[in-house]
């Protein structure tokens, strides 16, 4: 899943390719994809892409004054061409959601993997108008945000430091997978309480927050929207590599199964070495 840094690694990709561009015609493959009816798609057709813009994980294009939003949630993707296929695309055949079209043949692909689609595409006249953007707490890379906002949101918060970083409306752009490689870095368990971090820890934790995230928008600065997704893998430390050994120092990286996703994280670095319950493995077993 696309998060902070490839969004923002798309947005500047878009920026360069596509400003100046006008949009020649939309085309839906899935119409679920749509969340918005007013304005239409096609209020965009004629216009020029003025510029483009990350909202937390969310891409808004600006057209001309009209915004065209995307969300590529957990399995979406966005695939440039420099030659489009003019052929409008079969509803409902494969991954494609989305094409859009612009005056010199160019454009770009929306495709989401797998069954469940939850990919979203937005006509808006403001980007503040999609409910998931008006929503969004602070940008941790803004220059406003500090140590002491990210203090202050860890003090009030009851929820456990990998809900935490990953909620949406807490901190905007940071989900499994970064949070998974910020809680390495900071040495914190998943499981610990915002609430209950020290000082020195919350120190830790914002070091690692700005590191991590900095090194990847600059890993991902300059790729081509294509090899975004397999620089994002390779780069990661704990994330997707359970059973393999960290890279920090080599004890084996675990995982801990939810319903719908996991995480990953190192004993020693981050839990004293105990390994963490498992807890649907857990709940299963009662
Ligand atoms: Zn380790």
């Amino acid at each position: 899943m696309p998060e902070l840094p490839e969004v923002e690694a798309l947005c500047a990709f878009l920026t360069e390719r596509a400003v100046g561009r006008v949009v020649a015609r939309i085309d839906l493959a899935a119409f679920s994809v749509l969340k918005t009816y007013d304005p239409p798609p096609s209020a965009l057709q004629g216009l020029e892409i003025t510029g483009f813009a990350r909202h937390g994980k969310f891409l808004a294009a600006d057209v001309s004054g009209v915004f065209l939003v995307t969300h590529l949630a957990r399995a979406g993707w966005l695939r440039w061409s420099d030659a489009l296929s003019p052929v409008p695309p079969r509803p409902g055949k494969g991954p494609l959601a989305a094409r859009v079209h612009l005056d010199d043949g160019s454009g770009w692909d929306l495709t989401e993997a797998g069954t469940k689609k939850s990919l979203a595409m937005y006509v808006v006249h403001s980007p503040y108008d999609v409910p998931g953007i008006a929503r969004l707490g602070p940008d941790p890379l803004s220059p406003g945000f500090t140590r002491d906002d990210l203090a202050a949101i860890l003090a009030g918060s009851r929820q456990q430091v990998k809900g935490l970083l990953r909620d949406q409306s807490v901190l905007a752009g940071v989900g499994n997978a970064y949070s998974d490689e910020v809680l390495h870095a900071a040495r914190l368990s998943p499981f610990r309480l915002g609430s209950s971090l020290s000082e020195a820890e919350v120190d830790e934790l914002w070091t690692a927050l700005q590191t991590v995230l900095r090194e990847a928008v600059g890993r991902a600065q300059g790729l081509k929207a294509a090899q975004l997704k397999q620089e994002k893998k390779v780069a990661m430390r704990v994330h997707g590599r359970t059973g393999q050994p960290c890279p920090v120092c080599g004890d084996i990286v675990r995982d801990v199964s939810f319903a719908n996703s996991s995480l990953q994280y190192c004993p020693t670095c981050q839990t004293g070495g105990k390994p963490l319950a498992d807890r649907r493995l857990s709940r299963l077993l009662k």
